[in-house]
């Protein structure tokens, strides 16, 4: 089932997500809705804040952009190292109309748990590496726009209040 996608200003995507304790079928269900609400939309990684369950879980994946990894799910998901430094354009599937250039470290690796509740651990550099972060802040509750500094976030983020104020976010 596709699920709405909840857009910058919604409670739940400024809050820390929870820990997931266990695997139950309900989180099944949330892990097959946010694959199909992904490719639907179409992105390259949704975060279960976004679609308004505050859980520490997210689906990426960068193959729809032409890297042959697939599809990867991550619940409780902690970075093990981090290094380098990139600067690429970033958007977001909850701040729709919006990119903007994000620094981040270059590569990461992160562990976790996957679909079956099996420890994975996964190196990504480049356009994967930075899908692992961006899908990380959301369970920390921040957006691309949080990273950016100075006129370009002043400027975002007196856009959407305009917007928001017209009823058209
Ligand atoms: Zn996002």
């Amino acid at each position: 089932m596709i699920r709405p996608i909840l857009k910058y200003g919604d409670s739940v995507l400024h809050e820390r997500a929870q820990v997931v304790e266990v695997l139950t079928p309900e989180v099944e269900r949330l892990i097959d809705d946010m694959i199909e609400t992904m490719y639907a939309a179409p992105g390259a990684g949704l975060a279960a804040p976004q679609v308004g369950v505050p859980l520490r879980l997210f689906v990426v994946d960068v193959s729809v952009v032409r890297e042959p990894k697939g599809l990867l799910i991550f619940i409780n998901p902690e970075f093990v190292e981090l290094d380098g430094r990139s600067l690429e354009e970033e958007g977001c599937l909850s701040v729709p109309g919006f990119n903007a250039t994000v620094v981040r470290p270059q590569r990461v690796v992160i562990k976790g748990r996957d679909r079956h509740w099996t420890d994975q651990q996964i190196e990504g550099t480049g356009l994967l590496a930075r899908a692992f972060q961006h899908e990380m802040d959301h369970l920390d509750g921040a957006l691309f726009v949080d990273r950016l500094r100075g006129l370009k976030r002043d400027l975002i983020v007196r856009t959407f209040r305009k917007l928001t104020r017209a009823g058209k976010w």
